[in-house]
């Protein structure tokens, strides 16, 4: 069994990239990869310890890129990457990463302060990786008052507000962001230039009108090498259809938990819809990857 979909400390998650292999080990997963939100920090972090005294399977590099896709963010996993090679194309620096989420969280402020939203004036990001989004979500939910103005949905989802609020033109929180990320086209190539292997991460969280058509418009760049089937929130259907339209398409698949830890305590790691695993048999077509694998 396998979770190739992993976030910690150096992203969003709640663990420790060894409370992580830990964990793996007790789990019984054969192969893991951690893939933080544009960082490969946690990667540094195990280099200075011994992995195998901690999990015996293997691991495979990885990392969660933010890319546009006609106006809208998506996420692009990049599996088997040189981490070198990652570290060097300037995409996943932490600096940028600060600089660009505290300046929208300036601009969410702003939005409060029009809106007659009660906030924290004083929020910002410093040495977490949290998305600005994630930490004004958090915040707005600590005031009450804030309930009414918005949907059941997106008061309690962060993925909600994200995604059509944060995304949403129409919405007075819209920002811009994609004008930051790459294009699924650059971001395949650099992934393929650091010896690795693109993937389009869970379709189904996008909130489409028309997951066939956004998955078709996708796939038709010719620019990934797969995508993710199995994931904590594709329905059983759902995982069913991408393992057969990557038949169909000649693509790998791929799979994972998205576990966060305490960030969202009904994933777990190694599971995913109803507590069912992920067969190792996906990863097998394209295991034997050129990019050194870290250990
Ligand atoms: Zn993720």
């Amino acid at each position: 069994m396998i979770d190739l979909h992993i976030h910690t400390t150096s992203s969003d998650g709640s663990d420790e990239p060894v409370e992580i292999l830990k964990m793996a080990q007790l789990s019984g997963l054969s192969h893991i990869s951690i893939t933080d939100h544009d960082s490969i920090g946690a990667y540094e972090k195990l280099r200075k310890i011994k992995m195998a005294d901690y999990f015996e399977g293997r691991i495979i590099p990885g990392c969660e890129f933010s890319v546009a896709h006609n106006g809208k963010p998506i996420e692009v996993l990049g599996y088997g990457i040189d981490l070198e090679a990652i570290h060097s194309s300037g995409i996943v620096s932490d600096e940028k990463f600060l600089e660009r989420e505290n300046g929208y969280l300036e601009k969410m402020k702003a939005v409060c302060r029009n809106l007659g939203l009660a906030y924290t004036e004083k929020l910002s990001i410093s040495r977490s990786k949290y998305f600005a989004s994630q930490v004004m979500h958090a915040d707005l939910r600590k005031y009450p008052e804030n309930e009414k103005h918005f949907t059941k949905e997106i008061w309690e989802s962060v993925n909600a507000f994200y995604r059509t609020c944060i995304n949403n033109e129409g919405s007075p929180f819209f920002l811009n962001q994609t004008k930051n990320y790459p294009t699924v086209q650059e971001a395949a190539k650099l992934i393929k230039q650091a010896g690795g292997k693109s993937f389009l991460a869970h379709l189904y969280v996008y909130f489409s009108d028309d997951y066939d058509a956004l998955l078709n418009d996708i796939i038709s760049l010719n620019a990934l090498d797969g995508i993710e089937c199995y994931h904590s929130l594709h329905s059983r259907e759902r995982t069913d259809f991408l393992l057969n339209y990557c038949k169909e398409h000649k693509l790998y698949a791929s799979g994972g938990s998205d576990y966060h830890g305490d960030f969202k305590p009904n994933v777990k790691l190694g599971e995913i819809t109803n507590g069912a695993k992920i067969p190792f048999g996906i990863l097998e077509p394209w295991l034997p990857m050129p990019a050194p694998v870290v250990i």
